[in-house]
């Protein structure tokens, strides 16, 4: 089997990520690079964005949803370049990036201001829940973004979902946010759930901008508003435990 990998050049640079996704995991060698620039290199990781990002596989909905929203431009290649490979192997102005292995702000609700590198007044307040079928509260989770710009609610709900759980959103579950899903986030959503078409997303706030469009989202039934929050009825068992 080929390892997937993603990888880019910047200043002389390359900058690469290999993963071996399992299915429905909100990871992928795409996601980890770009994840993973941002945890390392969070003052230029908006200018190393900027530069191609290639992958040897058929990017997933969350690893183009990612590059609309955190990186610019992609292409597929069937592998990396000799030269580029070379450097990887001999780590010449190579750099791989492992999105796991560096360390992160907590994601949980509560904790945004734990780590001494998380920027809370940066933090956009934006919240989501992952309620079940009977509307019993599974995980939720805050947005972090103020300095890995990765880190939106529902990524980070979507991640501790997995870290605990190792499984797909369960079907009949039902994924409240207080923004309406970027792109990222609306391909991360769509691949990590159970079933298309026994899920519901809702949003309380429209986003206005227009990139919004190019969520998968937008294109399934899945999505709705949900206008008034204080009409959601949630309940908390006491197995409910924040991460
Ligand atoms: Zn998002």
């Amino acid at each position: 089997m080929t390892l997937a990998m993603a990888w880019l050049e910047w200043n002389g640079t390359v900058y690469w990520s290999q993963y071996s996704r399992s299915a429905f995991e909100p990871r992928s060698a795409v996601t980890s690079l770009i994840e993973g620039i941002w945890q390392l290199l969070p003052g230029s990781a908006h200018f190393i964005l900027r530069s191609r990002i290639f992958m040897n596989y058929e990017p997933t909905e969350m690893c183009r949803g990612m590059i609309v929203v955190c990186g610019k431009r992609m292409a597929r290649l069937p592998a990396p370049p000799d030269d580029i490979l070379r450097r990887m192997r001999l780590k010449i102005d190579a750099i791989e990036v492992d999105a796991l292995t560096v360390s992160r702000t907590s994601r949980s609700r509560g904790h945004s201001s734990s780590s001494a590198f998380s920027l809370p007044e940066l933090d956009r307040s934006i919240e989501c829940w992952l309620l079940s079928r009977e509307g019993r509260l599974l995980v939720c989770a805050i947005n972090t973004s103020g300095r890995n710009r990765t880190q939106h609610a529902e990524m980070n709900l979507l991640q501790l979902w997995w870290m605990r759980e190792k499984r797909p959103l369960p079907a009949g579950s039902r994924l409240i946010t207080t923004l309406e899903p970027c792109p990222m986030c609306a391909g991360a959503i769509w691949e990590c759930i159970e079933r298309t078409d026994d899920f519901r997303v809702q949003y309380v706030s429209p986003d206005p901008g227009t990139v919004v469009n190019k969520s998968v989202l937008k294109r399934s039934a899945l999505l709705e508003q949900c206008k008034n929050l204080d009409q959601v009825v949630f309940f908390q068992d006491s197995n409910f435990k924040e991460f």
